[in-house]
């Protein structure tokens, strides 16, 4: 018998794909469903995982003959409310469709449901009378009598399942259920607490009210590099350890944190969980999981992390919040760290952010005391803050296809004489940015994109930083046929190295580039030999500017400190006096005196000089004068729309034909369109308009508008919404 119409219940289900609106469904009698749950539902011919978004209010009798019904429930926490309101948050600011922003919460990699029961073998009988080598291998890895994973074993052994299965039927093994693995264990707050200094203990007590006191409340860790950040906000997340909560801690570039997993562990006692996109798809679903059912206690994870679905989560920790690896820029654009106070507001906790340079916009809020400011003015130990000194390229020029100057030079070879070790900083990757013939002037560029094809001679291939297209790299011109013509202009790291190992013959040295990395372990080792001393010398890109203690290194050499400046990027001065900063503080944490030497020809730039004087303050206070004049960010705002498609005509004139479309509104002027400086990439020419408003102004309200009104994408056209931009290319 069916039951009478008005007693069906129908659901709004949220479907992770790239639409905004929810779909109805009937929920199967006898299903008990609550808003949050995970679900399968037929949409069109296929099955799609959603989550239940809402009880349908209003559901239309004469609808329910066409809905379909809900597939399965699966067996997970359904997702909180405040992960909901977080998601319909972010998707209402960013202009991402919500499904989308869904879908960043649901990267469990496998299918949900209950964990696939595991069969175990152990040893209970006697060998049987025929006793092959395979059999007799197994019954050896099984002599313990213990309980041992079916396929386990027979790995182990190096026998196939049918050699098990035999002894199985001739009663030597007995198959048993495997009990669950239990949950990891939990970090012990009290493990090993370091001695800290007055500043330090200062600090951690802050940071440990504010947990304690909980609800929503956004501090600023604001500490020069090596003051201990990371030891002081480890009391933070002890507190929530203390009260059973979860915390997750934010990391710009997880690859690189060998060195963190290990700090954590020698405080805790335990490694934290990890979240990053090097997972396998086993360990994600598994991580996933235990983070749900609030199994996982503390969390490591790059920003994809901020999405996941917490049960208890109690503090969000942002470190190195001024990165720029916060901000993603595919698929949905947001910034992991404005994101991060946004879930800190929805599900009343509270947020450290920590850094020795923080973003304008965070160094704003807590001048203007929006945010706490919990400052370590010093370094630990009693340990200097390096000595930095410019270096002027016009007076001390290196020799003519040499990047190093004299100067440097001698520094690097007293610093190496003296068992310390020394850095070569330079911020690109390769050999050469630039491959021309010296007879024709041909330049190497990219068929599709819009930029110099570098030389990278490691792989012997001129490599295109966009899109990522390469060619061996020619003997003969491929314009004019000259022989042996090619010549590199311009330093990258690998030309670095190659003029390094001519002046310091004997140094022991070593490059890290991100284009250089096997493996995050390879990697990981790498590190942990310069950690140790066993390289003099390393040279190496913004890989290793951050965070890293390497208790020997007291000189760094910034070969290129101008090359972020003036590139008409607004946030370019930002950039810099924030990456050189970081990198010059790698040097003198531990024992001696570092030193920091800016190669430039504008010395009197006021980020040389701010950098050079030590002046943070001064720096910060001009950068905020001149976005308070020019009405930047966070004093008015910023969005970009880019328009591409796969030739130019196109482009620009669905461009112009939005431009013409924009609201007028006395808040918001819109600029360009103007070809994008990177105008073409993989093929595609590209647009930009750039809207600016008033700070209080809701610019993501005004875009909705603006878009719903104006031409529809169609053809390989796309328009692509960046609020709050941080790349103008
Ligand atoms: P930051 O992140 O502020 O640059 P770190 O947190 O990396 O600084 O700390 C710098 C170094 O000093 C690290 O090796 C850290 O273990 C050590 N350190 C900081 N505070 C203490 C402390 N109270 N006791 C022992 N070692 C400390
Ligand atoms: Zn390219």
């Amino acid at each position: 018998m069916t039951p009478p119409i008005s007693t069906t219940r129908i659901v709004d289900v949220l479907v992770p794909v790239a639409l905004n609106h929810t779909y109805s469904y009937r929920v199967p009698a006898g299903m008990e469903l609550r808003p949050g749950d995970i679900v399968s539902v037929p949409l069109g011919a296929r099955e799609a995982m959603a989550v239940v978004w809402a009880d349908n209010a209003n559901p239309d009798p004469r609808l329910h003959n066409r809905l379909k019904d809900v597939g399965e429930k699966f067996e997970a926490p359904p997702l909180q409310s405040e992960l909901r309101s977080f998601v319909d948050w972010v998707s209402t600011y960013t202009l991402s469709a919500r499904g989308m922003v869904l879908r960043m919460t649901l990267r469990m990699g496998e299918n949900l449901g209950p964990e696939r029961v595991r069969l175990g073998v152990r040893l209970v009988g006697a060998p049987p009378q025929r006793l092959t080598p395979a059999r007799r291998r197994l019954i050896e890895v099984l002599s313990d009598g213990l309980l041992h994973g079916k396929s386990d074993a027979a790995h182990e052994a190096g026998v196939s399942g049918g050699v098990v299965d035999g002894l199985v039927d001739e009663g030597t093994l007995t198959v048993e259920v495997m009990p669950k693995p239990p949950p990891p264990p939990a970090p012990d707050p009290a493990f090993a607490v370091p001695d800290f200094s007055p500043e330090q203990l200062r600090g951690a007590e802050a940071l440990r009210e504010l947990v304690a006191k909980g609800g929503f409340h956004v501090a600023l860790l604001d500490g020069v590099t090596g003051s201990g950040k990371t030891e002081v906000y480890f009391e933070a997340v002890a507190e929530v350890m203390r009260r059973g909560g979860q915390a997750l801690i934010l990391m710009p570039e997880i690859a690189l944190t060998g060195q963190f997993l290990d700090r954590f562990s020698n405080r805790f006692g335990v490694r934290p969980l990890e979240w990053h996109s090097e997972l396998t798809p086993r360990t994600r679903a598994r991580n996933w999981a235990a983070i749900a059912a609030g199994e996982a206690h503390v969390v490591v994870g790059a920003r994809s992390a901020l999405f996941l679905p917490y049960a208890k989560l109690g503090l969000i920790i942002v470190d190195e919040e001024h990165d720029q690896a916060y901000k993603q820029d595919e698929g949905a654009h947001y910034h992991a760290r404005d994101m991060a106070v946004v879930r800190g507001h929805i599900a009343k906790i509270p947020i450290v952010l920590a850094s020795a340079t923080p973003s304008v916009e965070t160094e704003v809020n807590a001048r203007k005391g929006r945010y706490q400011r919990v400052a370590l003015p010093s370094r630990f130990g009693g340990q200097h803050m390096p000595h930095i000194q410019s270096i002027d390229l016009r007076r001390a020029a290196p020799a003519r296809g040499r990047f190093v100057s004299p100067p440097l030079a001698e520094a690097v070879r007293a610093t190496i004489a003296r068992g310390e070790q020394a850095l070569l900083f330079l911020n690109r990757r390769g050999y050469a940015p630039l491959t021309l013939c010296r007879a024709c002037g041909h330049r190497f560029s990219c068929n599709i994109c819009d930029a110099w094809l570098v030389d990278h001679r490691f792989r012997k291939r001129l490599v295109c930083h966009h899109c990522g297209f390469s060619t061996p790299r020619p003997d003969v011109c491929p314009h004019c046929a000259a022989e042996e013509s090619l010549a590199a202009i311009g330093p990258g790291v690998e030309r670095l190295q190659e003029e390094a190992a001519a002046l310091f013959p004997d140094a022991r040295s070593m490059v890290l580039s991100s284009d250089l990395i096997t493996s995050i372990e390879t990697m990981r080792a790498e590190l942990t030999e310069i950690a140790e001393g066993r390289v003099d010398l390393i040279i190496g890109t913004q890989l290793v500017a951050k965070g890293h203690h390497f208790p020997r290194l007291n000189l760094v050499g910034v070969i290129d400190a101008d090359l972020g400046l003036g590139n008409g990027d607004p946030r370019a001065s930002e950039r810099t006096f924030q990456l050189l900063n970081q990198v010059i503080g790698r040097a003198g944490r531990e024992q001696g005196r570092g030193i920091g030497y800016l190669q430039t020809h504008q010395p009197e730039h006021p980020v040389i000089k701010a950098l050079i004087a030590n002046d943070r303050e001064a720096f910060y206070d001009s950068e905020i004068e001149a976005r308070e004049r020019t009405g930047y960010p966070p004093f008015g705002r910023l969005a970009s729309l880019i328009i591409s498609a796969g030739d130019r005509p196109t482009a620009e004139q669905f461009a112009r034909g939005l431009a013409a479309l924009a609201p007028r509104d006395d808040q918001v002027q819109v600029l360009g369109p103007a070809e994008a400086p990177l105008a073409v990439i993989k093929g595609r020419y590209r647009f930009r308009l750039l809207v600016k408003s008033a700070r209080g102004y809701d610019l993501s309200a005004y875009l909705r508008d603006w878009l719903a009104a104006g031409p529809k994408t169609k053809g390989n056209l796309k328009l692509e919404v960046d609020i709050d931009p941080q790349s103008f290319l």
